[in-house]
């Protein structure tokens, strides 16, 4: 029988603390500087769970505090019981969907186990590979990494995981959206059975909770508020706008500036390119951020955007789920996505760690119908903010776009996905 753990957040139980979950005094120490005073939902549900020695399944929203609610318990168990490592062994393994959120979550590890002399390595694409190698020479506690490259070094024996003691899938809807499937599948197959695991998810598509039941074994089900609830401190608008008439409408919008800190989301990575020049032409900073840059130009147009160097960050969905910057005031969806959920993560950027924001939709003739795809999907009418709402919208069958490229990346078999890492990992 399987446990679930329903939450909403705005439950609070203010008795629990992290002290009373029973952390070293080095993690508590970190959580204190890192400002975490109590547990969010998804923590104060997994983390008992996961100190317990139990799997967890993990189901909520991004910005719910998924990292620290895998990461805690893993670091904890560590803590109290330092090993020797073997050469290019972990023993531990987490797979993120993207560069930048395996590199926040290995961050976030070293953060909150920075007491504890552990090995954190970071194994993602775009950047070489020697010298992960080199760091997996001396064998490491923690592994973060993206499954293309994972799978790589797995394939080189540069990465040894048959004595891997924690492993996390984090983003699991994301992963399979990006065809990731059979890399993962390949990284759980090597994988020791006796292990703990734990699985986080947005959503839960039947491919999902098949991979669940492989990967877990009588997990913790801990479910907080669905991805179709939006957090409600964001207000949201749209625009009814002429495609042609988006480049103007952006410029004048962006004059304001109330728009401290804005995420323009585009469709395309050529659309987020096209979109960060036409900005800097009108003398308002913006780069660029999509999967088709290298890391180092990645990284670098996020830690300009996070020191405020750059007002305006142009990005894609992909680059979208690794970005956590406090204080975006603006989420503007320049073009709707076509699914619904992306949306949803997508104005996520804004109003995070309990601060207001204000999510923006520009929407032109073919996007009506992911109109009302999102709205169906979040049970929120947007607020017109200029143009207006088509009265015969409703029903009408999403068009195809014309900068809409084949974005679905099927699994391939039986070797597996040489097109989806080079895209994603
Ligand atoms: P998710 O993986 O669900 O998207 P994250 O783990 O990235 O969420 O956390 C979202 C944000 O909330 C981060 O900025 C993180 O530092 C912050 N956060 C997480 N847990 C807490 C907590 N208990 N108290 C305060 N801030 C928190
Ligand atoms: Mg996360």
């Amino acid at each position: 029988m399987t446990e679930t753990i329903t939450k909403t957040t705005t439950e609070t139980k203010a008795e629990v603390t992290f002290a009373s979950l029973g952390f070293a005094n080095s993690i508590l120490h970190a959580l204190n500087a890192a400002g975490f005073t109590k547990p969010t939902p998804i923590q104060e549900g997994a983390i008992p769970a996961g100190l317990a020695g139990r799997d967890v399944l993990g189901i909520a929203q991004t910005g719910t505090g998924k990292t620290a609610a895998f990461a805690l318990p893993i670091l904890q168990q560590m803590a109290a019981n330092k090993l020797h490592n073997r050469r290019f062994a972990t023993r531990a393994l987490i797979l993120a969907p993207t560069r930048e959120l395996a590199a926040q979550i290995e961050a976030d590890f070293k953060k909150f186990g920075a007491g504890l002399g552990l090995n954190t390595v970071l194994i993602v694409g775009g950047v070489g590979r020697t010298g992960q190698v080199n760091r997996m020479s001396r064998g490491a506690d923690i592994v973060v990494g993206t499954p293309g490259r994972i799978c790589d070094l797995m394939n080189t024996r540069n990465l040894l995981i048959d004595q891997c003691q924690f492993f996390v899938l984090d983003e699991a809807d994301r992963m399979l959206d990006l065809g990731f499937m059979p890399d993962i599948r390949k990284v759980v197959a090597a994988l020791p059975a006796r292990r703990q695991s734990a699985m986080f998810s947005a959503t839960m598509p039947t491919e999902i909770s098949g991979l669940a039941e492989g990967l877990l074994r009588d997990p913790v089900r801990v479910a907080i508020a669905s991805v179709s609830s939006t957090p409600s401190k964001i207000a949201q608008h749209v625009h009814f706008v002429d495609a042609g008439g988006k480049r103007s409408l952006l410029a004048s919008l962006l004059k304001d500036p109330s728009f401290t800190r804005a995420i323009v989301f585009t469709r395309t990575k050529r659309g987020a390119d096209k979109v960060a020049l036409q900005l800097s032409q009108e003398k308002i900073s913006a780069a660029p951020m999509h999967g088709n840059l290298g890391q180092n130009a990645r990284q670098r147009a996020l830690d300009a955007f996070k020191s405020g160097e750059v007002r305006v960050l142009v990005a894609t969905d992909l680059a979208a789920r690794g970005i956590d910057v406090t204080g975006v005031s603006h989420v503007v969806n320049y073009e709707l996505p076509n699914e619904p959920e992306s949306y949803v993560h997508r104005i996520g950027r804004t109003a995070r760690n309990g601060a207001e924001g204000i999510a923006v939709a520009f929407c032109d003739a073919t996007e009506l119908a992911y109109l009302n795809q999102i709205e169906k999907l979040t049970g929120i009418k947007m607020h017109v903010a200029g143009g207006t709402r088509p009265a015969h919208a409703q029903g009408q069958k999403p068009a195809r776009h014309p900068d809409l490229v084949v974005r679905k990346v099927k699994p391939r078999r039986p070797q597996y996905a040489g097109a989806a890492r080079s895209r994603a990992a």
